[in-house]
């Protein structure tokens, strides 16, 4: 039922050790194929060895090599919904189940509300999540903050110990490092941007959300909550055919998981407070003008657009040929960000992709955060967050399409009635 919770972990041995937290999300992924409840995983693993740096997205149909995927890759920021849009005809063709942080669960909600991916054809296996490092600057990080070789790490962890972040690396001899987060972020390093100011660490958009907050230290096991109809059906069927073994959680366990995320969202809070304090203490006119000094930065080069999970048009407005932002301009119109920024308004789920992807290193999540905090209240809509909640672009535009029905049939029937 929705909202059941287990401790779960793998029943094949060797997925219980391969997998970060007892494996149970590589049993429950590999079930799913074995039982064809889907006809393809979407599962992110290592690119090569034990390189955690190049986290590649894979397509898998032969059960046995989802084994391949076991493991947490803290570095690797896989753009998941865009490649379901992109790649795989929004999963139109053929069920997938797919392992997913939050802001993937979300960006993959959006954009079935857009109609750009089938839904009901994708099993969301959802990972909680407190943030993602860049490969690069994590390698960097690694080498200057903890003097230690990348390729030697073989776990990141991030958690409060004590009262304060960690980020905790194990070594290959099971040597731990610990670093405080936040000082490692005033460097620069740490968590990508877009992670630090991030409030959604369960995903309960996906349909089951797995982590191992709530576990006992040293358990291989993972917590599980099921959080849709067709969680609950996948969870039931996997427990019967005996994939994966559970327990239930006691009501000590389920605090200290719900206590975790409440301590990761204050964490993002105060985040969010730092780098939006300055700006929300502006007048208007010096936000306007802060904003305009990174436009000016903007040299149209597509990549937001090109890497955003939610951009879906097949005429963008943003093409030259559309006349809207003017081609054969240098500097480009400042229309440029401009109508981005309008076009993410309601349904940005501040996955970070475009500032990844920004090579004039504009800090557009944080532009699109405070629009989204400002909007969210206003529409009662967080994007990604309810699968059922119309966004309120698309519930004007259906309003609009009604009021214009109306007049249709008003003008149709010579202008009487109501
Ligand atoms: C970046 C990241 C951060 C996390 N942070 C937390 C946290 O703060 N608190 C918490 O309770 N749990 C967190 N988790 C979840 C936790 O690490 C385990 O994934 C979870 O407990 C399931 O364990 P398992 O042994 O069943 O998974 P496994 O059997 O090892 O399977 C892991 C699955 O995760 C997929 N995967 C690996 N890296 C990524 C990635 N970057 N993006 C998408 N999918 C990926 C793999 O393809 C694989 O299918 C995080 C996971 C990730 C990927």
């Amino acid at each position: 039922m929705k909202g059941d919770m287990y401790f779960a972990s793998a029943s094949d041995e060797e997925i219980l050790k391969r997998g970060e937290y007892g494996g149970a999300v590589t049993a429950l992924l590999k079930f799913a194929l074995e039982s064809k409840v889907v006809d393809a995983v979407l599962g992110v693993r290592k690119r090569s060895g034990n390189n955690r740096y190049d986290g590649v997205l894979d397509l898998i149909t032969d059960p046995e090599e989802v084994k391949e995927c076991a493991g947490s890759l803290h570095c690797a920021p896989v753009n998941i919904a865009r490649n379901i849009k992109e790649y795989l005809d929004g999963a139109k063709q053929m069920k997938i189940a797919v392992p997913c942080k939050p802001c993937d669960a979300r960006a993959i909600v959006e954009i079935a509300k857009r109609k750009q991916i089938d839904r009901d054809n994708v099993l969301l296996v959802g990972l909680n999540c407190t943030g993602t490092l860049s490969p690069v600057s994590a390698k960097e990080m690694l080498i200057s903050e903890y003097e230690v070789e990348p390729g030697d790490v073989v776990m990141e962890d991030i958690d409060e110990v004590d009262g304060t972040w960690k980020l905790t690396v194990t070594l290959s001899d099971g040597t731990k490092k610990e670093k405080d987060l936040e000082e490692l972020e005033q460097k620069g390093y740490g968590r990508r941007e877009n992670c630090r100011r991030c409030d959604v660490n369960i995903p309960r958009m996906a349909d089951i959300a797995c982590g191992k907050w709530g576990v006992k230290e040293g358990e291989k096991q993972s917590f599980i909550e099921v959080c849709s109809d067709t969680g609950t059906e996948f969870m039931d069927k996997a427990v019967e055919s005996d994939a994966i073994k559970v327990e239930k959680p006691g009501g000590d366990t389920i605090a200290e998981r719900k206590k975790k995320d409440e301590d990761a969202i204050e964490l993002a809070n105060k985040c969010k407070e730092e780098y939006l304090k300055e700006l929300r203490e502006m007048s208007l006119e010096d936000r306007l003008a802060y904003w305009m000094r990174y436009f000016d930065r903007c040299i149209k080069c597509f990549g937001c657009r090109d890497a955003c999970p939610i951009c879906y048009c097949k005429k963008c407005y943003l093409e030259p040929d559309r006349g809207y932002v003017p081609g054969g301009e240098v500097p480009p119109d400042r229309l440029f960000p401009f109508t981005r920024l309008a076009h993410v308004a309601d349904s940005c789920v501040n996955c970070g992709q475009c500032q990844d992807a920004c090579p004039a290193e504009i800090p557009l999540t944080r532009l699109y955060t405070m629009l989204n905090d400002e909007l969210s209240p206003m529409f009662e809509y967080v994007p990604g967050m309810d699968v059922e909640a119309v966004p309120p672009l698309i519930a004007a535009k259906e309003e609009e399409e009604t009021l214009i029905d109306d007049i249709n049939l008003f003008l149709a029937k010579g202008g009487e009635g109501e």
